[in-house]
């Protein structure tokens, strides 16, 4: 199975180039060269995720030098639950927080940083991951690839734009993984990646690993959870459920067309969006016109250029059949307080406002459609956007263990401004 550009101009290569390059040669994204077709066990919905994972990536790693490894690189990565959880009878949450760090990248972070581990060096130069993040990558990246000895890592967040804890699990993970905090946006963070990415000085002196959602080794993973949550559905309630997705930079979204495309139960699909609306935007105009972001409760989906889009659009060519299927709503800030405290009151329930947003479009498809059964995607854990959330339902959340853990480490991280000169004046050290 080969893996081909969404622009079209980049030679075809197997899933561990495509995983070590990051982004195409031509600019555009990684996506399967076709879609293989899979006969899907009712029994598959029966087995540990990690042990499913690997029966639909399969098809993806033949003849890969990862070919292999594949099963045990999802057992090692993959050793948390996806619990489904009823809520009444047509809507259910997946939980995809149960990782080291709590939130869905968990699932994309851990498979990448074994698969990368897992592949020789491709050169002499020194390995790094750099990323941005908008609040949630950089924790999950920075866990999965701090054991990983031979690869450095660098984080770059926006100053004061992510959640306390979340910082916290950027910055507690020592010497190999620096955590830089950006003067600006994220929008500025993944500028800032993007530019080194381009550089010959980092070139030079870096073999640069992108671990973005942009990267097909976290969207694949993605993809077999989605797969697997629509299959389990199925099987347990009898009817083909919708999606509703919180959504920033559409890996999660991409992920779920993806695993429809594969042929697994997967019904219509909502992308819920916080006040950055581009997306909505262009279900409703048909123009795709990238924004500022801006600064929401829902600060992991605060991404005004989602650079997945270009997988959604590559998978529907055609606007109208993508219509047909796929629907977008921008969700404010005051809905998302809303939701949180209805939640809480109504169902006993708390939500992360990632997932309330998903959960605020919940409700409004009642209206609609009173049959529809819907699954929610819950992809953080509340207890990491404390200060929003315990405010507003009037109570402490319990801490899960592995962010107690982190809470207690010692944090260490720097401050720079927004260009590429103030990054390299930290990283490229200068022996006189
Ligand atoms: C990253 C993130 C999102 C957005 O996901 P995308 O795949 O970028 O659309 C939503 N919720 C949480 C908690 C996140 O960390």
């Amino acid at each position: 199975m080969k893996f081909v550009s969404t622009r079209g101009k980049s030679p075809a290569c197997l899933v561990s180039d495509a995983i070590q390059q990051g982004l195409a040669p031509d600019g555009g994204l990684f996506v399967p060269e076709s879609w293989p077709p899979l006969e899907i066990s009712p029994g598959w919905s029966q087995l540990k995720f990690s042990e499913f994972a690997t029966k639909v990536l399969t098809p993806f790693f033949t003849v890969d030098p990862l070919e292999s490894k594949l099963g045990e690189i999802c057992k090692q990565a993959f050793n948390f639950p996806v619990p489904l959880e009823k809520l009444d009878d047509t809507t259910s949450v997946v939980e995809l927080f149960h990782g080291p760090t709590n939130a869905f990248k968990d699932f994309g972070a851990r498979f990448l940083a074994l698969c990368i581990d897992a592949l020789p060096a491709p050169s002499a130069k020194e390995r790094m991951v750099l990323v941005a993040t908008s609040g949630d990558t950089g924790g999950a990246v920075a866990a999965a690839f701090h054991d990983c000895t031979k690869i450095a890592v660098s984080i770059l967040y926006p100053k004061g734009l992510i959640s306390p804890r979340q910082e916290k699990q950027l910055t507690v993970w020592g010497n190999r993984v620096k955590a830089f905090a950006v003067d600006g946006s994220f929008d500025d963070c993944q500028k800032m990646v993007k530019s080194a990415f381009l550089s010959e000085k980092w070139q030079q002196k870096f073999q640069l690993i992108s671990a973005n959602s942009i990267n097909v080794g976290r969207l694949l993973p993605q993809m077999a959870y989605m797969a697997y949550t629509g299959l389990r559905y199925q099987q347990l309630r009898q009817h083909l459920p919708g999606f509703i997705v919180p959504s920033g930079n559409i890996g999660n979204s991409a992920a779920v067309l993806w695993a429809r495309r594969m042929g697994f139960p997967i019904g219509p699909v909502i992308f819920a969006h916080n006040a950055n609306t581009t997306v909505p935007n262009y279900f409703q105009t048909g123009v795709w016109s990238p924004q500022t972001s801006i600064s929401t409760l829902a600060n992991a989906m605060d991404v005004g250029a989602p650079s997945n889009f270009e997988r959604v659009l590559h998978l529907f060519p055609k606007p109208a059949e993508l219509k047909k299927l796929v629907s977008a709503y921008s969700v404010s800030d005051e809905q998302i307080r809303l939701t949180i405290i209805d939640g809480f009151q109504k169902w006993g329930k708390i939500y992360c406002p990632h997932t309330a947003t998903a959960m605020a479009l919940r409700e409004m498809q009642r209206a609609k459609d009173e049959n529809q059964h819907w699954i929610v995607v819950a992809t953080a854990h509340p207890a990491k956007f404390e200060t929003i959330v315990e405010p507003l339902i009037k109570q402490k959340i319990e801490i899960p263990a592995n962010l107690e853990a982190v809470l207690n480490k010692p944090s260490a991280s720097e401050d720079i401004s927004s260009d590429l000169q103030s990054l390299e004046s930290k990283i490229f050290v200068t022996k006189s």
